[in-house]
């Protein structure tokens, strides 16, 4: 039987013959990845298989009062692991553009001063203007259309 790339692991692999079109390898952590992408379509699209799911955890977190708990205590580098990746999404999350950042977040527009502006690549060019130039605040109050009141 001819080889096939599996797209998970990207690894080469002779497809099984009992398992009829097989495009995951049979690699265990290739097969969790097919388990849990085909649980999460489905949980997408059924709502009684997300119900089933939903009341299963929160039965099995009411058996396991202190699993999370007991784990972190137990794993310590996971610990570490996972603080570090959450700094990593935090910072991601704070990087993503938000469409109403100016107005959200009055405290991230540039304050107003005297500014020394230069293009960007002035670096390229022998001679550059430079400008002097003054940026004045005037509204960062409620009153800006599309501003958010709560
Ligand atoms: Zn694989």
């Amino acid at each position: 039987m001819a080889s096939r790339r599996c797209p998970i692991c990207g690894r080469q692999f002779v497809p099984r013959p009992q398992v009829q079109h097989q495009k995951i390898c049979s690699w265990p952590a290739c097969q969790r990845e097919r388990k849990r992408c085909w649980q999460q379509a489905k949980r997408q699209t059924d709502p009684t298989y997300k119900a089933g799911q939903k009341g299963h955890a929160k039965s099995w977190a009411e058996q396991n009062p202190n699993y999370s708990r007991n784990y972190r205590a137990k794993n310590p580098d996971y610990v570490e692991r996972n603080r570090a990746q959450q700094k990593i999404r935090n910072a991601k999350r704070r990087d993503t553009p938000i469409a109403k950042m100016d107005v959200s977040r009055p405290e991230s527009l540039v304050p107003s001063g005297i500014y020394r502006l230069t293009p960007v690549d002035a670096s390229k060019i022998a001679k550059m203007d430079v400008w002097i130039v003054e940026i004045n605040l005037i509204s960062c109050g409620s009153d800006q259309p599309g501003n958010k009141t709560d």
